[in-house]
Formats: structure tokens, C-alpha cells, sequence
């Protein structure tokens, strides 16, 4: 890696910026410890990190800091729309906030976020006039069949019928 900043780097930066904005609007107290948990979180997010790779992160630079002072601030973030977070496999996995849809493979257990900006806000317009529902998160569940290195990590077991899985 050069000295040059990343666009992430900048990103993560622009996100933090408007954090402190937002608290200070909201009366909560913008502390140290606050705006070094958002920045792991902003730096992992698009991976979509689970409380403990969100945890193992933090305290690799706060080895002292507890869970719940982790889990409150993720809390904090999301409702102050910062973060996302939806379910995979009974797992909690924080998201970004951005719109894009979240395709996870069930054989892989991967996830993969999809950009197709125009196609996302033609569904999202569609079901808030049709249903009057305001779209939180797009999850899709598909076999994507190949074992390639696209983002995200493997987790399921190989085989595994994905049909198991409400019954787990
Ligand atoms: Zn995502």
C-alpha cells in the first residue's frame, strides 16, 4: 500500500464527519471511544462484519472495551442511520447503508452486494406506491454454484441443504 489515501480512507472520513454532525444534533456526547468504534465499523462494513468480527476488530485497538459499549454504539449507529443490519443463517451482519441489494449465496454462504442503482430504486418506488412500504434492506437468497473469490467469506457447511436452515 502507497502513502496515497484510498477512496475508502476519505469515505470512512466523510462518514465520521457526518457522525460528529449528528450527534451533536441528536445531544449525545461525541466522545473518543465513540468515533474510534464508528471508524472500525465504517471500515468493515461493506464486508458485512457479525458482532464478533465487529468485536475482534475494536479490541484489536481497545483491548479493554466491552461488548456491551460495542453493541450499544452499533445500536446507535443504526438508529441513527449510519449502518444497516439483517439476518443471515441466525446471524446479525451490519451493512451499509447505501441502497444495493445483498445477494447471499446459500451454498457458500457469501454475500454479495449488488449496485444496480436504477433497478433498485424502480423496486423500491414500486413497493412504496403499491404496498406504501418503505424498503429497509434487500436480502435475496440465491445458489450461485461456483466457488469463485467474490466478496464476502465462506460459512456454510458444503452441501449443507439450504432447506435446513429454518430448522436450525
Ligand atoms: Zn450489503
Amino acid at each position: 500500500m502507497g502513502v496515497q489515501r484510498s477512496g475508502i480512507e476519505r469515505d470512512v472520513e466523510e462518514r465520521l464527519a457526518k457522525l460528529v454532525v449528528e450527534l451533536k444534533r441528536r445531544g449525545y456526547r461525541v466522545t473518543a471511544q465513540r468515533l474510534a468504534i464508528a471508524k472500525i465499523v465504517f471500515e468493515n462494513i461493506k464486508n458485512h462484519p457479525s458482532f464478533m468480527e465487529i468485536l475482534e476488530a475494536v479490541r484489536q485497538r481497545m483491548p479493554s472495551i466491552s461488548p456491551s459499549t460495542i453493541y450499544n454504539n452499533l445500536q446507535l449507529l443504526e438508529q441513527m442511520g449510519f449502518i444497516k443490519s439483517f439476518d443471515v443463517a441466525g446471524e446479525t451482519r451490519y451493512d451499509d447503508y447505501q441502497l444495493h441489494a445483498n445477494l447471499v449465496c446459500l451454498d457458500e454462504g457469501k454475500i454479495v452486494d449488488l449496485v444496480d442503482t436504477e433497478l433498485l430504486s424502480n423496486l423500491v418506488e414500486h413497493i412504496a406506491k403499491k404496498h406504501g412500504a418503505r424498503v429497509y434492506e434487500i436480502v435475496i437468497y440465491a445458489h450461485c454454484g461456483r466457488g469463485s473469490d467474490v466478496q464476502g467469506r465462506p460459512e456454510a457447511e458444503e452441501g449443507r441443504n439450504p432447506a435446513e436452515r429454518t430448522t436450525s
